[in-house]
């Protein structure tokens, strides 16, 4: 039996309702990881604020009633993570938006269960592509930019193609078949595909430049011929700005994000370590209450935002 909630995605960008969300959804991906026993919380709560904005900052334009129920909502922009072992902060975002019922975390990586270890577009509303198998993300969204773009598909304004974001891992641009798909986006000029790099510094065998350096990731992608952004993405406001900046240059969009892997637990923080171990229960405690008295916080600086602007900024 489903319970999804209804959710209008917002038009309008509140930072302090997207701070929410994201502290909402790290409490929900420690609690789905440790009841699984196994995955990979610290690049889930790494890209945790990047991915609340997408859906819960007025960026992505979709409408998951059109999409599951109605005529697919062909306009909608689509969202791909190409780090699939993240899988869990794209369940969290989907329930929250009313794709599945939170239900379901509770068979996160169970064989066969709608929430795979890795996203299943077969089995989960919402997901757009199976992903999981590194390196290859960025290839699937300059593919799917370029077929809408031959198709003539319009993104919901009608007069610009739907916006494919990718969001990548760092340790994930060692896979040569990235800087192909890179190649790919700035000679069709795909100006519809947004690349964020979560730049955590970190991937399972310890710190990125020790296993394979990356060095300068923007003057990478912008050598290969693409408009890029840098950027804290911790930072909501930031991170808003520089998904929805007026771009006019033709060339696909790549955002580095840095990041820290873990971030919002403080044991986990920055810890090669959390990259693929789920907490027990006492350490999922420990984690739920740092979280929680978060989410309490911001939600008390969210009454107070309102009662000001209710009040006609009652100072005076
Ligand atoms: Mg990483």
């Amino acid at each position: 039996m489903s319970h999804t909630r209804k959710f209008t995605p917002p038009a309008n960008f509140d930072p302090q309702f997207v701070t929410c969300q994201a502290t909402q959804m790290r409490i929900d991906i420690v609690k789905m990881l440790t009841h699984a026993g196994s995955g990979h919380p610290g690049g889930s709560l790494s890209a945790a604020d990047i991915v609340a904005t997408l859906y819960f900052g007025g960026v992505m334009n979709y409408d998951p009633q059109s999409e599951l129920q109605g005529d697919g909502a062909p306009w909608r922009d689509r969202f791909i993570l190409s780090k699939g072992h993240a899988a869990p902060v794209q369940y969290a975002a989907l329930a929250l938006a009313g794709y599945i019922d939170s239900a379901e975390f509770e068979s996160l990586r169970n064989l066969g269960a709608m929430l795979q270890g890795h996203p299943d577009a077969s089995k989960c509303p919402g997901v757009e592509v199976s992903t999981g198998s590194l390196g290859q993300g960025l290839s699937i969204a300059v593919g799917l930019a370029q077929g809408l773009i031959l198709k003539g598909q319009m993104g919901r304004d009608g007069q610009t193609p739907p916006q494919i974001y990718v969001l990548l891992g760092d340790g994930e641009l060692q896979e040569g078949q990235n800087w192909e798909a890179a190649l790919y986006a700035a000679h069709y000029r795909l100006d519809n595909v947004v690349a964020i790099v979560d730049r955590n510094m970190l991937q399972i065998d310890g710190n990125t430049e020790d296993v394979m350096t990356l060095g300068d990731v923007a003057a990478k992608f912008e050598a290969f011929g693409w408009e890029t952004a840098s950027i804290d993405g911790h930072d909501i406001p930031a991170i808003h700005e520089a998904l929805t900046r007026k771009r006019t240059s033709g060339k696909p969009y790549a955002i580095i994000a840095d990041t820290v892997k873990g971030k919002g637990v403080s044991f986990m923080e920055d810890v090669a370590g959390w990259h693929g171990v789920a907490p027990c229960a006492e350490k999922c405690a420990a984690a739920c209450a740092e979280l929680e008295q978060l989410l309490k916080d911001s939600k008390d600086v969210m009454d107070i935002s309102a009662a000001v602007m209710e009040g006609g900024g009652a100072h005076g």
